[in-house]
């Protein structure tokens, strides 16, 4: 089946249309500046030099959608004759609270509880909505899926979503543990699995998904048991510019001390902060963190070290919490991308049953294992594909329905 996955932003649209069947990518772009004007429309198709880039008006997220049906299917650079030939669209969705457990066919009564969803992610969910009701417009008799990233993790035990703040709150409130990335995890464990050979049912992985955004999970026998991201996506490990976890305290300290506003020490805490704060404002990108790094720059090795050894304290803690791990995989920007940041790692978790091929680390490509064979924990690097993530999700769910 072809399906189209959407993710849709406030001021951006990026789209990929995907042959399910075989998991070839057909064409993919990005509608930018919605609604802000200076848009622009980019169409790549997939081992053709039909696509290309041109600078559109999008007053809103409908002429995005517009934009880009009548590009995959005009007749002279499209990929379909027809808009039916798009068997469905799967949408991805920031937040789903606890009401979405999975991947789920959007009807108006859907609609309605992703809305209420929307104060958890205000930034997000609203422009996902749109999303939906702009495709709706344009393909009213295509089916639409929503994929949330928070729906892997409400596997969660209450004993890892739960705060240790007084009970109520979550009764009254729903404060606790919802995890992102879930896409990413579900698919990059059962890719661990695969290439193991092994059911994913037997398998236990700590997933590393390291890019500029990062979290960690442990899924035991494909379900998350904990994930080191949190209520929002400021928690658990340092990032590319978010804090992680802190004490809960320091917010109150910054505040006091530096006399900013809490909104604005919140926005240091998104913004400035992780290892781009750390090195002192030098980079959230770290591959110039890595080559200062290499240079001996202090800076550097202080946003760098204290990187490695937060990842390295999460691997342990939910080494524990599986009762022991399998495998351990690495994906995203820097965990497909930095052999260096991988073998910082497994080094500090060699006590721990971790041996790395130096050799498969650094020098093989694409989705391997990068231990030795004799390795108690196997390690591997494998990248991640959401939007592959997306769409196989999306026909699951038809499948279950007979809509496909
Ligand atoms: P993502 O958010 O998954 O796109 O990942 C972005 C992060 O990946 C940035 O911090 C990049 O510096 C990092 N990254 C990309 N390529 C490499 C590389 N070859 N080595 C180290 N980090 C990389």
């Amino acid at each position: 089946m072809k399906v189209l996955v959407i993710n849709c932003g406030s001021s951006s649209l990026k789209y990929r249309l995907i042959e399910t069947d075989t998991k070839d990518v057909i064409c993919k772009g990005l509608c930018e500046r919605i609604g802000i004007g200076g848009g622009h429309f980019k169409y790549e198709v997939i081992g053709s030099d039909k696509g290309y880039e041109k600078d559109v008006e999008f007053p809103d997220h409908n002429t995005a959608v517009d934009t880009l049906i009548k590009a995959v299917t005009d007749p002279e650079n499209g990929v379909v004759k027809d808009v039916a030939e798009i068997g469905a669209v799967g949408h991805r969705i920031v937040h789903g609270g606890d009401k979405f457990t999975e991947a789920t066919y959007i009807t108006d009564e859907v609609m309605s509880v992703i809305e209420e969803c929307s104060d958890l992610a205000p930034l997000h969910n609203p422009a996902n909505i749109q999303g939906i009701k702009s495709c709706r417009k344009v393909m009213p008799d295509t089916a639409m899926v929503g994929v949330f990233d928070t729906a892997f993790h409400q596997s969660l035990p209450e004993e890892a979503y739960l705060y240790g703040i007084p009970y109520e709150y979550y009764e009254k409130y729903g404060i606790r543990k919802f995890g992102f990335h879930g896409m990413s995890h579900d698919y990059v464990s059962k890719e661990t699995a695969a290439i193991m050979g092994r059911d994913i049912k037997d398998v236990k992985t700590i997933v590393c998904h390291l890019g500029n955004g990062a979290s960690i999970t442990a899924v035991d026998g494909g379900r998350s048991i904990d994930t080191s991201m949190g209520y929002t996506p400021l928690d658990g490990i340092i990032m590319g510019t978010r804090c992680g976890s802190l004490d809960p305290e320091i917010v109150h300290a910054l505040v006091e001390k530096t006399g900013k506003s809490l909104d604005e020490v919140m926005h240091i805490l998104n913004f400035d902060s992780g290892v781009y704060g750390l090195s002192g404002y030098m980079s959230s990108d770290m591959r110039d963190i890595r080559n200062a790094y290499n240079k001996g720059d202090k800076a550097a090795i202080r946003a760098y070290d204290t990187y490695v050894y937060v990842i390295v304290k999460y691997i342990g803690a939910y080494m524990a919490a599986l009762g022991g791990a399998d495998a351990i995989t690495f994906t995203a920007g820097i965990g497909e991308n930095s052999s260096s940041l991988r073998r910082l790692v497994c080094e500090r978790l060699k006590g721990l049953g971790v041996e790395l091929d130096n050799d498969a680390n650094e020098n093989g490509k694409g989705a391997r294992m990068i231990s030795t064979a004799d390795s108690k924990v196997k390690v591997y690097a494998i990248p991640t594909d959401e939007e592959m993530s997306i769409a196989l999700s999306t026909v699951e769910v038809l499948k279950k329905l007979n809509k496909a």
